[in-house]
């Protein structure tokens, strides 16, 4: 007979304290703030192909050990998630739509020939991890801060071979990590984005759409020259049109007038596969469609209705709504930098500037953070705040 392939199931945890515990850095300290430290504990499973997904553990965070021959150290076979977990100003943890990062990380996994798993398996996986290691983290006294959660699936088994791996494990961790989203004393609010030449992060039959590694540090190249000019994220385009599609690790939004006059929010469309589907991304799109409508209870005096757009643009189009006075604002929408605005784009060495409402941040940036936010942390009750 063969054996039973098993599933994912959170109800096989075993939990192993950590025998040695570490002092939570103070807040703003380096410690708190170089996305060095981790939690405690780490949450750990292992898959074989023989017989599935092994038993979950936790245990003391602490270095993994693998053969030099893994497979992921040769071969990219890796994939991973980046969320938060959000301590709430009604002293409740609560993760952000945490289904659609374990359904992110599943199609991330199956491009990259790793194992599929039960998503909601995982979800009560993170819930565990965070329960025990949420209070002392990120403990009430910290309403309104986060972790950062680092869930991966990498093939660590010993295979040199061109080959799907049959050893994978699966882990997560938390880490302290700095808010991007508010610019710290002194420093000028909104990012500079510096346009790709030669360099493409992602092409039509590619896998720019999943989170792998592999995606990642090519384009690290790119963002270091980026950050010798002075420059903050790679606004990322794609082919001799130079369509727009990402910012850095983050989604691309613009306000613009059309010709016409009609005041559009826009941002790349997923068909393609081109762009990351961000969480934050989709949340954005629901909530502008939902909120920014005609009749809506939301849209006040100032506030006029927008179409909210999905669709291939390119760089001419936004070069020319800046040089026709179009150009309402521009933000980037993703976990790390949440809602940011952006400040100016180098596009073939003339750098052009986004306007940012009163300077800050614009209109529509600052309400999508603000509604966003408010359910992140508990100022409002709602579906895609998951209390843990
Ligand atoms: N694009 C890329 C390339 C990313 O790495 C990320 C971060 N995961 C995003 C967009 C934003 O996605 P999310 O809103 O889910 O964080």
């Amino acid at each position: 007979d063969e054996p039973a392939i098993k599933e994912l199931d959170a109800s096989k945890l075993t939990i192993t304290r950590a025998t040695a515990p570490r002092d939570v850095p103070a807040a703003n300290s380096k410690e708190a703030t170089n996305m060095k430290t981790c939690t405690d504990h780490m949450v750990k499973v292992t898959w074989t192909s023989d017989a599935g997904w092994h038993s979950p553990v936790i245990e003391q965070y602490g270095p993994l050990t693998m053969m030099p021959i893994a497979s992921c150290l040769h071969y990219a076979t890796q994939c991973f998630e980046g969320m938060k977990v959000y301590r709430g100003y009604d002293g409740k943890l609560r993760l952000f739509r945490p289904d659609k990062n374990c359904a992110r990380l599943n199609m991330s996994s199956a491009r990259v020939a790793l194992p599929q798993f039960d998503t909601q398996e995982l979800e009560k996986l993170m819930k565990a991890f965070l329960a025990i290691d949420g209070p002392k983290w990120l403990p009430k006294s910290r309403s309104g801060t986060f972790l950062y959660l680092r869930p991966a699936i990498i093939g660590n088994g010993e295979e040199i071979g061109v080959t799907a791996p049959a050893e994978v494990l699966l882990f997560m961790v938390a880490v302290l990590w700095p808010d991007f989203s508010t610019p710290g004393p002194g420093v000028k609010p909104g990012l500079k984005l510096l346009a790709s030449k030669n360099d493409t992060r992602a092409w039509p039959g590619g896998f720019g759409y999943a989170k792998v590694g592999a995606n990642y540090g090519p384009a690290f190249v790119a963002h270091m020259e980026g950050r010798k000019q002075g420059y903050d994220q790679i606004l990322w385009l794609l082919g001799p049109e130079q369509h727009v599609t990402e910012a850095g690790a983050s989604n691309f939004f613009v306000v613009w007038k059309t010709k016409e006059g009609a005041l559009q929010l826009v941002t790349a469309p997923l068909e393609g596969k081109i762009i990351l589907e961000g969480v934050t991304r989709g949340s954005v799109l629901d909530l502008a469609r939902e909120r920014l409508v005609k009749g809506s209870k939301y849209i006040t005096s100032e506030l006029g209705s927008i179409e909210i757009v999905e669709r291939i643009f390119t760089m001419s189009e936004l070069v020319e709504a800046s040089n026709e006075g179009r150009l309402v604002e521009a933000f980037v929408a993703g976990t790390a930098y949440f809602i940011t605005p952006i400040s100016a784009i180098n596009f073939r060495d003339e750098e052009f500037e986004i306007p940012m409402g009163d300077g800050s941040c614009g209109h529509y940036a600052a309400l999508l953070k603000k509604w966003l936010g408010d359910i992140m942390y508990g100022n409002v009750d709602h579906e895609w705040g998951v209390v843990i």
